[in-house]
């Protein structure tokens, strides 16, 4: 059931890890879609954004939080934005829940 993040978090497999602490942990994305792009994850396996119960309401905030504070601190003073895939229509690909954070550069609307 361990995806490739679970192996990040245990360092089983390299990721250039930016912050971390007991409830999660944040890293840059190996393909990454803007000149600043990371991702931020729980390490507890949450499997998508449906699977978020109100037992998370804090763990969700700091994550929310985090990459808040880390985008600042990564240059994207000037704007950013955070993405959460959800299931296959949604686009996601690993099911192990996390945040997209990308910016330094200009983002456009609609999405993909
Ligand atoms: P999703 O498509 O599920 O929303 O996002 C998964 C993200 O994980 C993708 O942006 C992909 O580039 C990234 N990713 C996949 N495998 C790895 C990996 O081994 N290391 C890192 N750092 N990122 C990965």
């Amino acid at each position: 059931m361990d995806t490739l993040f679970t192996k990040i978090i245990n360092r089983e497999i390299p990721a250039k890890i930016i912050y971390e602490d007991d409830q999660i942990l944040a890293f840059h994305d190996i393909a990454p879609q803007a000149p600043v792009h990371f991702l931020v994850i729980p390490k507890k396996p949450v499997r998508t954004l449906n699977d978020l119960t109100e037992d998370d309401r804090a763990l969700a905030g700091h994550m929310l939080f985090t990459a808040q504070r880390l985008a600042n601190e990564l240059g994207c003073e000037q704007g950013f934005r955070v993405v959460m895939n959800c299931n296959e229509l949604g686009g996601q690909t690993v099911y192990h829940i996390h945040m997209h954070v990308l910016g330094q550069r200009q983002m456009h609307w609609p999405p993909g």
